[in-house]
């Protein structure tokens, strides 16, 4: 029996470790810290329970298909719930425009903000679909090994029919021109830790699956699905090893051969996984002279993805203005990520998103909303200081709600806030980006480092930071997609 050895017990290890154990290998998972799941993490103040990482869950095929292909029943598992009308846009001058997967709904809301934008809906909706159906074709399967995946001509054949030297913004505009919906729809290069006016057209895929697809929130919080996959792995015989961290990545030669433990432990492995932030483990698990193709000068020139600023507030109140998820937008948005990108600094008028399961799932919170408020901040700088007062942003934060008629300071019953500095130390995630690399360059977007060490064999790499992109379900799917290119290794071998 082939033995894997896991670091990090993110969905992308989770994912790679169900489907190998499933396929005949032994996994072991070494996650440094007490719980698995990475940044899919159960907070619990008092009486209010949060999800701090994804609050938005969509693709919900795919958290599905990790349970699915053991011959189990996701439904099982945990239970998804589709959202009517899933984010209210609120805007400056008081209009909102609520996201919604039904056709009519927000065409008759268009009518009336974006009249032309209305007529050139149903065309919108086409051409999201069509970029989506050619990125699940030509990017998500791909895993990227070696020079000759990066220079395939049917992958710059297929790059070329995804949009990829429009800007996001430039797509939106050529079918809406107010700017309130500019900005709703824009918001989506967030989602991949970037700018809409870089980011490239091909992410107008999210929209798709936003406004085609629906967004999904898991009942009793979306961190049921982390706890989902760490029955399942515990059920098929992986090891499972919380509070140990890997310190240093195994070689013979050119070839990892294990890991070493912070205790000092080693322990052999015939495949080595790095869940971990490619972008900081690489670099501190593996000594420079061993990856000439990743050298520290190469990282640092990368350009990590946006971080955020969070708040989880419980309070002692239902607030009906809110839904399950709520965006009050900025004057300026354009503005922000000139700050957050060109400046690396907070905006002092952020856009501010919160999250509020309660609204869907009472039991979250009995005794008033579970606010998960969260607002774009730059990426850590080099030194790691954090550039900004957590308190004295948290006050604008709060004051710029009330602004806005959100009133929650006075009925805040828990609260914790974490910052970027944070989100870097908890999960080892590079400068505390949240997904890895950003995607406003068309190389980072389409060309993540792949999902194979080119310096060192029997290395592989799974995660936010590598190919196919950051977000929970595109992790899960590099951790299945991993685990395939061991099996099919393995077949190869024995055949
Ligand atoms: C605030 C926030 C909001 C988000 N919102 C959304 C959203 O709405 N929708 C969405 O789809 N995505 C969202 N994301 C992104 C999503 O959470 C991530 O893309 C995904 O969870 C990352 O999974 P991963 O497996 O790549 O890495 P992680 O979850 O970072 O897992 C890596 C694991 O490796 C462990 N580790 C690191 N170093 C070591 C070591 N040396 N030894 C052992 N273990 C180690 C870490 O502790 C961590 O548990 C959000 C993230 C955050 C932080």
């Amino acid at each position: 029996m082939k033995k894997v050895a896991i670091i990090g017990g993110g969905l992308g290890g989770l994912s790679a470790a169900i489907t190998l154990q499933n396929a005949g290998f032994q996994v072991d998972v070494y996650e440094k810290n007490d719980h698995f799941g990475g940044k899919l993490m159960g907070v619990k103040l008092g009486d209010y329970h949060f999800d701090f990482g994804p609050n938005t869950i969509t693709m919900p095929h795919v958290f599905n298909r990790v349970i699915e292909q053991t011959g189990e029943r996701a439904g099982d598992y945990f239970e998804m719930m589709k959202l009517q009308d899933h984010t209210r846009n609120i805007f400056p001058d008081g209009s909102h425009y609520d996201f919604t997967s039904r056709m009519d709904r927000a065409v008759s809301q268009l009518e009336k903000l974006d009249p032309a934008g209305a007529e050139r809906y149903p065309a919108f909706i086409r051409e999201i679909t069509s970029l989506y159906e050619k990125a699940e074709q030509h990017f998500f399967p791909r895993t990227f090994q070696s020079w000759t995946d990066y220079l395939s001509p049917s992958l710059a054949a297929a790059m070329m029919r995804v949009r990829p030297l429009q800007t996001l913004d430039a797509f939106f505009r050529q079918y809406f021109s107010d700017p309130r919906i500019l900005n709703a729809y824009g918001r989506y290069a967030t989602y991949i830790g970037s700018s809409p006016y870089r980011t490239p057209a091909t992410f107008a895929m999210i929209a798709y699956l936003e406004m085609v697809e629906g967004v999904y929130y898991v009942k009793g919080g979306n961190v049921k699905i982390a706890e989902a996959y760490v029955s399942l792995a515990e059920k098929l015989g992986v090891k499972l090893h919380s509070g140990t961290e890997v310190k240093k990545v195994l070689l013979r030669g050119k070839k990892a051969c294990g890991v070493e433990l912070s205790s000092g432990e080693q322990i052999g492995a015939d495949y080595v996984i790095m869940n971990a932030d490619l972008l900081k483990a690489y670099p501190e698990l593996v000594a420079e002279e061993d990856r000439p193709s990743f050298t520290d000068r190469k990282v640092a020139r990368m350009e990590p993805s946006i971080s955020a600023f969070v708040i989880l507030a419980g309070v002692r109140k239902r607030f009906p203005q809110l839904r399950h998820h709520t965006v009050y937008f900025s004057r300026n948005y354009q503005q922000e990520f000139n700050d957050l990108f060109a400046h690396k600094h907070y905006s002092t008028d952020p856009t501010i998103y919160l999250s509020n399961s309660s609204y869907s799932d009472k039991d979250r919170s009995p005794k008033g909303d579970n606010l998960f408020i969260l607002v774009n901040a730059p990426a850590l700088p080099g030194s790691g200081k954090l550039q900004v007062d957590p308190s004295a942003y948290k006050e604008l934060i709060y004051r710029k709600l009330a602004e806005r008629g959100l009133d929650i300071l006075p009925h805040i019953e828990v609260e914790r806030v974490i910052t970027p500095a944070e989100i870097a130390d908890t999960f080892g995630a590079h400068r505390g980006a949240l997904y890895g690399l950003s995607s406003n360059r068309v190389k980072d977007a389409f060309l993540r480092p792949g999902n194979a060490s080119r310096d060192i064999s029997g290395l592989y790499f799974t995660g936010g930071s590598t190919h196919p992109g950051g977000g929970s379900p595109m992790v899960t799917m590099s951790g299945m997609n991993v685990a395939k290119i061991l099996m099919e290794k393995e077949n190869h071998q024995t055949r």
